[in-house]
């Protein structure tokens, strides 16, 4: 495949907004290559230009290309060739011979073959070469579009593609491994000292929302520390963060008791905390002055301990990812001591989950995590199968306005546009709605309150004087385009009206940015 193909569909791809059209687009041009050249098309099309494989059984790895912005500012803006000749495996050999540049002079060698390369480009292969070697092409979202493009242009299941990339975390090797069809990409499988994305959770409303989604459930202590993800050898113990970076050296003591525990290959997901003597938590920001650290600082170990405490195990002498949570847990209690496990309950009763619920709050800690008994391990995944439910926050906000309800709340104002008090201007800023928690007695009584306070009304909506403060429990604050702050409340519902309270009595918008430091 000629290089002018790849420039011009990576062209096209930019050009479109709608993903199925880039979808298609990029499918189209993998299917159009041969087996070496997609190895090549799907890291590029995705923006990454990966070493070559090293050979089996070399432990030398190829050098870095080194082609910082200067050298391609300087280099790549040749006159262009008038017609396309490159093709995808020689500009490959041309980069890799870069890389094996080394020592005296090396310098102008590399900026001479950098600068010959571009004069060979037409104008278009000369920009998406810039792009692709400047790692403008780069981002998140053209990874995931590449990998679906990948799996529909060589008819494999989506699910098995991503799943392999997930694991693999190397788009050469996926290229090379979808031509060998379906069998090969799903026997892809977690291997050692290759971190996994962790699996995440999505907030729930409360306790007995979380169980009637999920029926009996596993309930953990929502620890707030660091998540780590160990792996073991025989001796050799690797720590990844939640981001996949290396930090073996920073834990000396998660290593020691990964090390101790009986199991000759092993991966671990769990969380690692700062505790006082009493047990309690150190707030999040402590635990995380033992991370960041080239070199173990003795002295920060002794003085800042940490205690690790294990929730899931991905691997014991064989892959459990695809293993139910039942089976993974069995695994986690048979290897690691009760101390270093989080404490949890399993349990279908809204009851017992909400007084678990409240045994973590009252330990120091954030809340819980209930997750479902037969779910795999979804690596990277924040989906419905771990629900965490945190301690929920109460604001007293001023009604605003008001929706006329609908089926069995006809002819009630139900809906409750809610605001805190701006401390610059004084007036109210919307925050979100509701029209959860009201009991029948409640609507009317507050249809009646609203109507009489009436300033004026469009469509389904009465705007009220903002005279009446209401106490609203919350889950959580999050960022919203949709508010004029810029802040929204997630999982309103009322508790009761504040009739004790005047309208200047109301919480104000500082008070609920400091529920969401980072928005
Ligand atoms: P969040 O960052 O609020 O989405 O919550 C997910 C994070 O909670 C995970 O990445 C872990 O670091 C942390 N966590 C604490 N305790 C647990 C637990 N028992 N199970 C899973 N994650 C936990």
């Amino acid at each position: 495949m000629l290089l002018i193909e790849l420039a011009e569909a990576s062209q096209r791809v930019a050009d479109t907004r709608k993903r199925g059209e880039k979808l298609a687009l990029l499918a189209a041009t993998f299917a159009a290559t041969s087996d070496l050249e997609l190895e090549l098309a799907v890291p590029w099309m995705a923006g990454v230009v990966l070493p070559p494989r090293a050979d089996p059984g070399s432990e030398e790895s190829a050098g870095k290309l080194g082609i910082g912005p200067k050298l391609l500012f300087e280099h790549s803006r040749r006159a262009p060739a008038s017609s396309p000749t490159l093709d995808l495996e020689g500009v490959e050999r041309r980069l890799n011979a870069l890389r094996g540049l080394q020592g005296k002079g090396s310098g102008n060698i590399r900026a001479q073959m950098l600068g010959e390369l571009f004069a060979s480009c037409t104008q278009q292969e000369q920009r998406f070469l810039r792009g692709l070697l400047s790692g403008e092409l780069r981002q998140g979202a053209l990874e995931s579009i590449v990998v679906d493009a990948l799996a529909k242009s060589a008819q494999l299941s989506l699910a098995s593609v991503r799943r392999a990339q997930m694991l693999l975390g190397d788009l050469r090797e996926l290229a090379r491994l979808s031509r060998q069809g379906e069998a090969a990409v799903a026997a892809v499988q977690i291997q050692l000292f290759r971190p996994v994305l962790p699996m995440l959770a999505s907030p729930a409303e409360d306790a007995s929302a979380a169980l009637e989604h999920l029926g009996s459930a596993w309930l953990e202590w929502k620890l707030d520390g660091a998540r780590v993800q160990v792996h073991k050898r025989g001796d050799e113990v690797r720590v990844y963060s939640r981001l996949l970076n290396e930090v073996t050296l920073a834990l000396p003591e998660v290593v020691e008791l990964v090390r101790g525990i009986d199991a000759r290959e092993l991966i671990l997901d769990g969380e690692t905390i700062a505790l006082r003597k009493d047990k309690s938590p150190l707030p999040f920001q402590v635990t995380m002055k033992r991370f960041g650290r080239k070199a173990v600082d003795p002295k920060l170990v002794e003085t800042l301990p940490l205690s690790s405490f294990y929730f899931d195990c991905l691997y014991a002498d064989g892959s459990l990812l695809d293993a139910p949570t039942t089976e993974r847990l069995r695994a986690l209690g048979a290897l690691v001591p009760k101390a270093s496990r989080v404490p949890s309950i399993q349990t279908k009763d809204a009851k017992h989950a909400a007084e678990f619920l409240r045994s973590a709050l009252e330990a120091g800690h954030e809340g819980v995590m209930a997750k479902s008994l037969d779910a795999s391990y979804e690596a990277g995944r924040r989906g419905q199968s771990w629900l965490k439910l945190k301690q929920a926050h109460t604001l007293d906000l001023l009604v605003l306005a008001a929706e006329w309800g609908s089926g069995r709340r006809k002819g009630w104002l139900s809906n409750l546009h809610l605001g805190a008090i701006d401390p610059g201007s004084g007036q109210p800023v919307m925050l979100g709605k509701t029209f959860k928690g009201l009991s029948d007695q409640l609507l009317k009584w507050q249809t009646e309150a609203l109507l009489s306070r009436e300033i004026e009304r469009d469509g389904h909506t009465v705007y009220v004087r903002p005279e009446l403060v209401v106490e609203i429990a919350f889950s959580d604050v999050q960022a919203s385009p949709q508010y004029p702050a810029g802040l929204a409340l997630r999982f309103a519902r009322v508790k009761r009206y504040r009739d004790d309270k005047s309208p200047n009595e109301a919480d104000t918008l500082d008070r609920v940015r400091a529920l969401a430091p980072d928005i």
